[in-house]
């Protein structure tokens, strides 16, 4: 089967969308061309210039990253700097370079997810649900087709929340309209105020998939013209957002689940504050740089926070309240590219993707 660049990511991109990824994130395709055919695929944390060679060595022509190469505007590209160079070395061999980072953060069975499995929290639920990421869509329906527009919304993808799919809620009533000449009324005449008796049907949606749901709506709906309104909501949306909290099936002690971290993610260290708490049950994780949750750990009163890139003043933050413990940005998202992996492998069957085998860590410890 012969698999074009686009196909690989518009599937990513259905589970973590690029609208969910952060402002000042470049995620997306940063080098290439949609239509490419792709022979195979390299997996890897980064994209730097060995990961490019790499993926030369092995006959790949797609690279999938998680940190994106390039972040801001490049305005030259003669090769002083190392991203300018990693993205010359993937135009001169065809190479295409996707990046899937704060959309993949923020998707409820994406890195943190990932992490949770590797520490042992089998149910983790999101620390900082986004808020402005859903709308309520109200639709208004003959009662003999709302069914079908209801199942057609949520084959669309609307209606989940958290842990139930398929969630609406309809109410009967009396709709009026009166066709004007122009009109093909599917109920009624022209020129004469018709009368129906309707469903008011309600439904969460995500509003990455609006324009996607109110295609699907309109298709199912019997009606030239489908009454409906879409309001923005301010709910919190627990299927999206950063880091994640969970309990471990049984509690340890403070110093075995340190060392438990410390083999899990391979630690050259682990730098934390002061062991405030004998044992360990509820914990709050973010891969990459997370400091910017741990007030959102404190409040759900987890026993420690776990993430990396803390600076030596935010450490105090922790006051006695919680454990932060800073395992390394690199180490705490090394799974990412098996995350990707697995994402990949439900669909594509028998396609070849590679895990890099280049340490692209730019910390040693000594
Ligand atoms: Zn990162």
């Amino acid at each position: 089967m012969e698999l074009k660049v686009k196909d690989i990511t518009s599937f990513l991109e259905g589970i973590a969308p690029l609208g969910s990824q952060e402002s000042y994130d470049n995620s997306g395709l940063i080098v290439g061309n949609h239509d490419m055919v792709v022979t195979e695929v390299l997996l890897s944390l980064d994209c730097i210039e060995d990961t490019v060679e790499e993926a030369i060595k092995i006959g790949a022509n797609l690279i999938i990253a998680h940190h994106p190469i390039v972040f801001s505007g490049l305005k030259q590209l003669n090769g002083k700097n190392y991203v300018e160079r990693t993205v010359i070395k993937a135009i001169k061999h065809d190479i295409a370079i996707y990046a899937i980072h704060t959309n993949l953060d923020n998707y409820k069975l994406g890195v943190n997810y990932e992490i949770a499995q590797r520490i042992g929290i089998s149910n983790p639920q999101i620390l900082a649900p986004k808020k402005n990421t859903l709308k309520k869509l109200v639709v208004f329906c003959p009662e003999s087709h709302s069914e079908k527009v209801i199942q057609a919304i949520f084959e669309a993808g609307g209606g989940n929340i958290g842990e139930y799919t398929k969630c609406s809620f309809e109410s009967s009533g009396t709709g009026a309209f009166l066709p004007s000449e122009k009109a093909n009324p599917t109920l009624g005449k022209v020129g004469t105020r018709e009368k129906a008796d309707e469903k008011r049907i309600e439904v969460l949606i995500p509003i990455h998939k609006e324009s996607q749901i109110i295609k699907a709506m309109k298709m199912a709906h019997p009606y030239e013209e489908v009454a409906h309104d879409i309001y923005p909501i301010s709910n919190a949306n627990q299927d999206e957002g950063a880091g994640m909290i969970g309990e471990l099936d049984k509690a340890m002690e403070v110093k075995a689940f340190l060392a438990h971290l410390k083999s899990t993610f391979n630690c050259g260290v682990i730098r934390h504050t002061e062991l405030v708490r004998k044992e360990i049950k509820t914990v709050a994780f973010c891969g990459g740089s997370g400091s910017f949750l741990l007030n959102n750990a404190k409040s759900h009163q987890a026993d420690i926070y776990i993430t990396g890139d803390f600076k030596y003043h935010e450490f105090f933050d922790a006051e006695k309240a919680i454990i932060i413990a800073d395992i390394g940005h690199f180490e705490s998202e090394q799974y990412t590219p098996h995350l990707i992996l697995g994402i990949l492998k439900k669909n594509f069957i028998n396609f070849a993707f590679h895990l890099s085998k280049v340490n692209t860590n730019p910390i040693n410890y000594f």
